[in-house]
């Protein structure tokens, strides 16, 4: 397949916009053109999908489901956890956002819904769940990733490495 087309295995770099019921929620502006890796999972896949194949240049206008993006909004996806659990001196304020590891030691995305004298409620959904997702894309770069992006399976940009 020619270079100049999005396909797996590429590092793309794309300007984007991302509307949700027509309010501008991310956009590339002013920050540069964002960069993954196709077929690695770096983006929401409804968009990957609909990338691959486009064209060097090309822009498009992708509407992208909640299952194919951040998930349906799950009403289990709660949970209430004893202040006691929180550390003294956290402010525990509802809309705070907060990495929570659980017991396999892995990071979660939480945001706190309500509060009582006892107890604290987490919501796990992430915070575009359930949204339908209305991306403007246009592909502005692609090239061959590095042997070690490649093992790695993200892009490493200058002066970000991980
Ligand atoms: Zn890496």
């Amino acid at each position: 397949m020619s270079k100049d087309t999005v396909q797996d295995g590429q590092v793309v770099s794309m300007e984007y916009t991302l509307r949700v019921d027509g309010e501008v929620l991310d956009s590339s502006d002013g920050v540069g053109p964002l960069q993954f890796l196709a077929g690695y999972d770096n983006i929401v896949p409804g968009l990957e999908r609909e990338m691959i194949g486009m064209k060097l240049g090309e822009s498009k206008d992708v509407v992208v489901s909640p299952e194919d993006g951040y998930g349906e909004f799950e009403d289990e996806a709660f949970m209430e956890v004893p202040r006691t659990e929180f550390p003294a001196d956290m402010e525990l304020e509802e809309g705070v956002e907060l990495n929570v590891t659980d017991e396999d030691g892995k990071n979660q995305y939480a945001r706190i819904e309500s509060i009582t004298d006892e107890t604290v409620r987490l919501d796990f959904n992430h915070p575009l769940a359930g949204a339908e997702l209305h991306f403007n894309v246009k592909v502005v770069a692609l090239r061959d990733p590095t042997k070690e992006e490649l093992e790695h399976g993200h892009v490493h940009e200058e002066g970000h490495h991980h």
